[in-house]
């Protein structure tokens, strides 16, 4: 591994974790972070989550896992590249997307409408809780025990009432100050790995045509390279060979500009990095191509009357599951009956949220329909 730059996380910077453990053997303390997140109840259901697609409408369509382990590649090249933590910067990767709920984004919105009374529900709040308090793995402590650091980069977004509530971890968002490098990156590799991703499952499912991402500056102009390189090609390969280029031309923008960005802000230590603005950052050149991007697929694939019916489903459904077991907690599997005990809708949100697309779905049916009766 080469050296690490000086405003890295280290370990030597490390504010540890909340409940003390030995150091660990043949592996550094964010390799256990990162090992611990994959061996998680909470990674394993990512397989089965919505990121645009629901599960069984295609084999081939990215889900939550196969977008974290993108997202984790992406971040680990561009740490690497900038001499930054590798390990933590995968590990916050792989945790990013944890407390997201079933159907990806509807679902979100529907529970933190169920919420809205009772505390709120976000997700990226809620992957943090997954991480501290949910995962039942360790005999000694509640959730997976990760460094501060980890944690730090998990809460990309906080609003300021329920920062003040988090103590050490919420005090940036209140202060105004920046996450360590590894976090911007992580938050940064996401929309890469997301904005490419979605244009090659709209076009795999049919929702989006090559002929409408031609009139995108970013997408023509890397068209325009490969047919010039490979006259006549087409197809799949032809996509794969623009949206490849797209992803590294994004990956190269983001390193180049963050090191424009740490000279300009005169970073050399890990303290600089959190008290000076924002470094992780596109150019002022490819900004504008990336916001005509992200506006598309908006406008044409997420917000597509075929993806409507099912984000207008999954609403349905996790809002009827939420209210079913608000009613009656006793309807809920032991354990988050014991939760309930102390506060009802945070235990249903937390069992509502944690639930695989088909997991919800086979919920609803043994609680509404008429003729299941288990
Ligand atoms: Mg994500």
């Amino acid at each position: 591994m080469t050296a690490l730059a000086t405003y890295a996380v280290t370990e030597a910077v490390s504010r540890g974790r909340a409940h003390a453990e030995p150091a660990p053997t043949a592996r550094g303390e964010f390799q256990r972070d990162r090992d611990r997140i994959v061996h998680s109840t909470a990674f394993r259901r990512l397989e089965y989550k919505t990121q645009v697609f629901v599960n069984h409408e295609g084999d081939l369509f990215r889900t939550r896992l196969t977008h974290s382990i993108e997202v984790a590649q992406i971040c680990r090249s561009i740490a690497r590249e900038l001499g930054l933590n590798e390990d933590l910067a995968e590990a916050i990767a792989l945790a990013h997307d944890l407390g997201h709920t079933p159907f990806g984004h509807a679902g979100q919105d529907a529970l933190a409408k169920c919420m809205a009374a009772h505390g709120g529900f976000e997700h990226n709040l809620q992957s943090l809780r997954t991480v501290d308090v949910l995962e039942e793995h360790y005999a000694a402590f509640d959730g997976l025990n990760l460094t501060w650091e980890t944690r730090e980069g998990i809460l990309k977004h906080c609003a300021k009432a329920k920062a003040a509530e988090l103590g050490d971890l919420g005090r940036r968002f209140l202060e105004g100050t920046q996450p360590s490098l590894e976090a911007q990156l992580a938050n940064l590799a996401d929309e890469i790995a997301y904005n490419n991703h979605d244009v090659d499952d709209g076009l795999r499912s049919g929702l989006i045509t090559l002929e409408q991402l031609q009139e995108l500056e970013i997408f023509a102009g890397m068209r325009r390279a490969v047919e010039l390189d490979w006259p006549g090609l087409a197809g799949r390969r032809l996509i794969h060979e623009t949206i490849r280029r797209m992803i590294n031309a994004m990956a190269l923008d983001l390193i180049a500009q963050t090191r424009t960005n740490l000279v300009h802000s005169r970073v050399v230590t890990l303290d600089d990095v959190r008290a000076a603005p924002r470094l992780a950052a596109w150019s002022e050149a490819l900004a504008p191509k990336l916001r005509e991007l992200k506006l598309f697929l908006r406008d044409n694939l997420y917000r597509h009357y075929q993806v409507l019916r099912m984000t207008d489903k999954a609403r349905r459904i996790l809002t009827e599951l939420f209210e079913a077991f608000i009613a009656d907690p006793r309807l809920l599997p032991p354990q988050y009956q014991k939760r309930a005990l102390e506060d009802a809708p945070r235990a249903v949100a937390d069992y509502v949220a944690g639930m695989t697309d088909r997991y919800a779905i086979r919920e609803h049916r043994r609680l509404f329909a008429v003729g299941e009766i288990h």
